[in-house]
């Protein structure tokens, strides 16, 4: 996708702080983050959502997840924990659409929605 912000950071257009890349996945640091750790894990394919990604590359899906689980040691939060959350469509706020990875964590991150309802 041509005007997709995620797309030209995977293909080196646009700089990011990486912390891992390999040949179908990117993870970088989100640039407003809300953690102490906040590194955002992406296909280098377009899909707008996991669950739209899931039907078609089903093994794209699990190797975001194994760059979560390698990141995650490398940033040294595997044992203390952290969260991973990715944003689907309007009521999730989702700003980018092309489908990525929240990880979080380095501190206590409080319950999952703070103000339910
Ligand atoms: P969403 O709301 O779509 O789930 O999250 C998009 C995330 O991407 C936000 O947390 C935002 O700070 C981050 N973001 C948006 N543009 C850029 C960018 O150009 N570089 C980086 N590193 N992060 C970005
Ligand atoms: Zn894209």
């Amino acid at each position: 996708m041509s005007d997709c912000i995620f797309c030209k950071i995977a293909a080196g257009e646009i700089p990011a702080e990486m912390v891992h890349t390999n040949e179908t996945v990117v993870a970088f640091r989100d640039t407003k983050p809300v953690a102490d750790v906040h590194f955002l894990v992406i296909p280098r394919d377009h899909h707008e959502s996991a669950a739209e990604m899931a039907v078609v590359d089903a093994q794209g899906v699990a190797d975001l997840f194994a760059v979560v689980g390698e990141v995650a040691r490398a940033e040294g939060i595997s044992e203390s924990g952290y969260r991973v959350l990715t944003n689907v469509g309007a009521d999730s706020g989702q700003e980018v659409a092309h489908v990525h990875l929240h990880v979080l964590g380095g501190e206590p991150l409080g319950p999952l929605r703070s103000q339910p309802g």
